[in-house]
């Protein structure tokens, strides 16, 4: 049998999935939280931020919510588009391929509800502000600057060529890291291109936008191309840039 995860302490490089967790309380993406939530995630997230509808993106959702069901004191709250809920309530929780939690409480209320926020509306979420900015990818996607008023960061989510997430990324004060996408290797062009990912050559030119001089961790590597796109940003020569370390802490 294919193991459908990994041991605590050997999580592979090669990863399909996304999810990031904040502070130990807020998700952002959910590609991987059932999976590999810790004891102490699975008591605390409740928050669940979403950059995209994509599968890499949203998978350990429905199963963190099914985790999760019975023992729920307060609803998962999912932060998306419109969009994105649309895309959730019809494709995912549609009864078809999982239950529609935001339609079934348990003892203590309902299990799912969703807040959905605009382009460019700031959100609070716990101790957090996000800041949403479009970007550019095949499907209805966005980048946020996430701030807990002394830290702040920038994530791209998935996307292509991008300028709404630079200017913002340029208009901040004191931004402690990036997170940049870059999904395919520069021999895969094309391919980046019609699925509008990055790719090593097209990152560079998309920091030659970025004003701010701070860490800047690549992300979303598509697994099966690893090796190739890390050789490659190796190559580009730019010193505040590395690939982020899955399962690592950052303490920014
Ligand atoms: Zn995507």
């Amino acid at each position: 049998m294919l193991p459908s995860t990994f041991d605590t302490d050997t999580a592979s490089l090669r990863q399909h999935l996304t999810c990031f967790v904040i502070d130990d309380v807020v998700a952002i993406d959910a590609g991987s939280l059932a999976m590999a939530a810790s004891a102490l995630h699975l008591r605390q997230i409740r928050d669940v931020v979403l950059t995209h509808a994509h599968l890499d993106h949203i998978a350990g959702l429905p199963l963190f919510i099914d985790d999760l069901f019975s023992t729920l004191s307060e609803p998962v709250t999912i932060y998306s588009t419109e969009s994105v809920m649309q895309t959730l309530e019809r494709d995912i929780f549609n009864w078809s391929v999982y239950p529609r939690f935001s339609e079934l409480s348990n003892a203590n209320g309902p299990v799912l509800k969703y807040r959905t926020f605009g382009e460019a509306e700031k959100f609070s979420v716990k101790h957090l502000t996000f800041q949403p900015v479009a970007v550019n990818h095949k499907v209805p996607s966005t980048g946020f600057l996430v701030s807990d008023g002394g830290t702040t960061i920038g994530l791209s989510g998935d996307t292509a060529e991008m300028d709404g997430f630079w200017n913002l990324i340029n208009s901040t004060e004191d931004l402690s890291a990036i997170l940049l996408e870059c999904a395919f290797p520069d021999e895969l062009e094309d391919l980046a291109r019609v699925s509008h990912h990055l790719t090593p050559r097209r990152m560079k030119l998309e920091l030659e936008k970025c004003e701010r001089r701070c860490p800047i961790y690549v992300v979303n590597l598509k697994p099966m191309f690893r090796e190739s796109i890390v050789r490659q940003l190796v190559e580009l020569n730019e010193a505040d840039l590395t690939v982020l370390q899955v399962g690592r802490v950052y303490d920014l």
